[in-house]
C-alpha cells in the first residue's frame, strides 16, 4: 500500500520512510510547493493536520497524511504550542525561539514541558483519521547538543538522561512524538489491511 506524505522537509520524510519500512511504501506528494499552501490557523494541533491533510489530499493520487508539531510547556499554560515554529515573531528562527524559551523560564522551577504531534490521513477530501503522539521532558537552562532542530537542545528526556539535541535521530524516533504518531497511523493500517484480507 502507498501513503502520500504532505512535506517538503527530507529530515522527516526519511524518518517516516525508516519507521514505514514492511508496513507501507510513504511518497512524498510531488509538486507540493506549487499547491496554493494551508494556512494553518487552527486553535489546536488536531485541527492543523486535518486541515492539511484535507487540503492536500485532494492533488494526491491515494490517500495522504499531514502532521503538525510543536512543543508545550506547563509554566507557560501550553505554550507555544501550534505558534511553536514562530513563537518569537515573524522571521524566527530555531535560535531566536530558543532564546525566547529560555528568557520566559528564567527563574521558573516547573520546567516540565511535552512534544506533541498529531498525525491526520485523507482520502480525496475525506478524513480517514488522526493519530496522536507525545513525549515528556523538561526544559534545561542552556542548549545542550547539535543535533536535531528546533527545540531539541533544551528537551531533556529523562530516559536518556540527555536533551533531544544529544542523540541520534533513529534513537530519538523510537520515543519521540512523531514516532508515536506514525506507529499509531501505522498500526491503523495494519489493522485495516488484515481485516481485509
Ligand atoms: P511543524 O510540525 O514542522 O510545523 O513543526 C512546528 C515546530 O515545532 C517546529 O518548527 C519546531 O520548532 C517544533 N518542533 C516540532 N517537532 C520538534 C522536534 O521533534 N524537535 C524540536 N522541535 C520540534
Amino acid at each position: 500500500m502507498k501513503l502520500y506524505c504532505a512535506t517538503t522537509n527530507q529530515g522527516k520524510l526519511r524518518e517516516f520512510r525508516l519507521a514505514a519500512q514492511g508496513h507501507v511504501e510513504i511518497q512524498p506528494l510531488e509538486g507540493l510547493e506549487r499547491l496554493p499552501a494551508c494556512v494553518e490557523d487552527g486553535a489546536t494541533f488536531e485541527e492543523n493536520a486535518v486541515k492539511k491533510a484535507l487540503h492536500y489530499s485532494v492533488h494526491a493520487p491515494g490517500p495522504l497524511f499531514a502532521d503538525d508539531s510543536g512543543l508545550e510547556v506547563d509554566a507557560l499554560g501550553g505554550a507555544p504550542g501550534v505558534i511553536s515554529a514562530r513563537f518569537s515573531g515573524s522571521g524566527a528562527t530555531d535560535r531566536s525561539n530558543n532564546a525566547l524559551l529560555l528568557d520566559r523560564l528564567r527563574g521558573v522551577a516547573n520546567r516540565a514541558a511535552r512534544f506533541v504531534c498529531v498525525i491526520a490521513v485523507a482520502n480525496e477530501g475525506r478524513l480517514i483519521g488522526a493519530f496522536r503522539g507525545e513525549v515528556e521532558g523538561r526544559i534545561v537552562e542552556q542548549p545542550r547538543g547539535a543535533r536535531g532542530f528546533g527545540y531539541d537542545p533544551l528537551f531533556f528526556y529523562e530516559p536518556y538522561a540527555c536533551t533531544f539535541g544529544e542523540v541520534e535521530g533513529e534513537r530519538k524516533f523510537q520515543v519521540s512524538h512523531r514516532g508515536r504518531a506514525l506507529r499509531a497511523m501505522l498500526d491503523y493500517f495494519d489493522r485495516e489491511l488484515f481485516q481485509r484480507k
